[in-house]
């Protein structure tokens, strides 16, 4: 494998405020709708950083950065919507830059499975038509050392995503099991290859670590630009079997956890239930009076937007949270047993081998860390996160 040794720790130039203009950081947001005037609507919410020739230079090499988590139609709010993509690359090309696609879906990836993906939700279609090469990343590793990491001090990551000039992400809006939602902060967590992703939820089960961890590795890769698209967004039971949600929004900015802030003010979360957020202020990244400096259209909550439903673990100490997981934490259930195809793909992104096929899923709930990668990936929707007897009979589901 080979290494990349970052070149500063970001970590400390935030503390330090280096290498970014003292006060909050800027956050575009424009209302907009897929289709005709998307391109326009782009260009709108990139004006105020200066336009996409001030945030990269005729040559450089970009990788964009998708949200892929497995494949899934455009309509499903689950992957990148090929259309913000395709407006992205042309607008990358157009300032002379040569940009690629990479991603790493969950759990095991051969080149089938992530070619599918890519089929199924349109991106393989745009890059075709955008003449833009998509990369894999799972076979070709690389170690991204994080100095000043809080929870890692290395990471590996598709080699690609280091060898670029810079990364520009383009994800998707959406609700988020573990960590309430997912943005700019969470989106970066695909660089780091198939099972890999899994594994790393095993040193990392509180949700405060796993946050922790999330904001090492985004801050160590330093993607140079977000864009997430909320146009269709994802409620309820994110990020892989929630509903969508048309939200008409779309956010960008150099800064995620400003942006993140900027998410959750638009779908009506408080700000530090967000367990990314909540690690960025406790470290003193994010000042939580004014997390960002906003941009273009004005950031209006969404009141009814559906969150995902909180177990009793967040609301009890982090001492207890072992003693009690069984009690407590919401654990994944199979909820339509005939919607179960028998893939096999929970089984297989389990880190812990918390399921045994037999011949449907079945949990030990002992072994079970709940990290809900196996609701993610379930292509049909036929697991779920399900509260414990005590926690329903309480009322506490939300
Ligand atoms: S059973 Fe599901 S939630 Fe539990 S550890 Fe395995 S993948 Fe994670
Ligand atoms: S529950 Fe979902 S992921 Fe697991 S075998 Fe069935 S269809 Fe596949």
């Amino acid at each position: 494998m080979r290494e990349r040794e970052t070149v500063a720790s970001p970590a400390a130039a935030r503390a330090a405020g280096a290498g970014r203009p003292p006060g909050p950081s800027l956050v575009s947001h424009v209302l907009a709708r897929h289709g005709a005037g998307l391109d326009k609507s782009l260009e709108r919410l990139v004006e105020p950083f200066g336009g996409w020739s001030a945030l990269v230079t005729p040559g450089e090499r970009v990788a964009v950065k998708i949200n892929l988590l497995r494949a899934a139609p455009p309509e499903k709010a689950v992957t990148t919507h090929p259309e913000t993509l395709g407006c992205v690359l042309r607008a990358l090309k157009a300032a002379g830059a040569e940009p690629f696609v990479a991603d790493s879906p969950g759990g095991p990836n051969g080149p089938a499975k992530v070619a599918r993906a890519y089929k199924i939700s349109g991106i393989a279609d745009v890059c075709a038509t955008e003449d833009v090469q998509i990369v894999d990343i799972e076979d070709d590793p690389a170690v991204l050392r994080a100095p000043e990491g809080r929870l890692y001090r290395s990471f590996p990551v598709g080699k690609a995503f280091l060898d670029a000039d810079a990364v520009v992400q383009v994800g998707v809006l959406k609700t988020h099991q573990l960590m309430r939602l997912t943005g700019g902060v969470k989106l970066t967590y695909g660089v780091i290859p198939g099972l890999a992703k899994a594994h790393l939820h095993v040193k990392a089960q509180r949700r405060a670590d796993f946050a922790d961890m999330l904001l090492d590795l985004h801050l160590a890769l330093q993607p140079r630009f977000t864009i997430i698209d909320g146009i269709v967004a994802m409620e309820g039971q994110g990020p892989g079997s929630g509903t969508p949600r048309d939200l008409g929004s779309l956010f960008a900015a150099r800064d995620c956890l400003a942006l993140d802030a900027a998410l959750a003010d638009r779908t009506a979360h408080e700000r530090d239930s967000v367990h990314t957020i909540a690690a960025s202020i406790r470290r003193g990244l994010l000042d939580p009076a004014q997390p960002y400096l906003p941009a273009g259209d004005p950031i209006e909550p969404e009141h009814d937007f559906k969150p995902v439903r909180r177990d009793m673990q967040e609301l009890l100490p982090s001492s207890l949270h072992r003693l009690a997981r069984n009690l407590i934490t919401a654990r994944p259930r199979l909820v339509d047993p005939d919607a179960c195809i028998r893939c096999n793909e929970c089984a297989a992104i389990c880190p812990t081998r918390a399921i045994a096929m037999d011949p449907l899923p079945d949990y030990d709930d002992d072994a079970c860390v709940r990290c809900y990668a196996c609701t993610e990936v379930c292509p049909t929707a036929a697991i779920d996160a399900v509260s414990p007897l005590l926690v329903r009979l309480l009322g506490r589901r939300r």
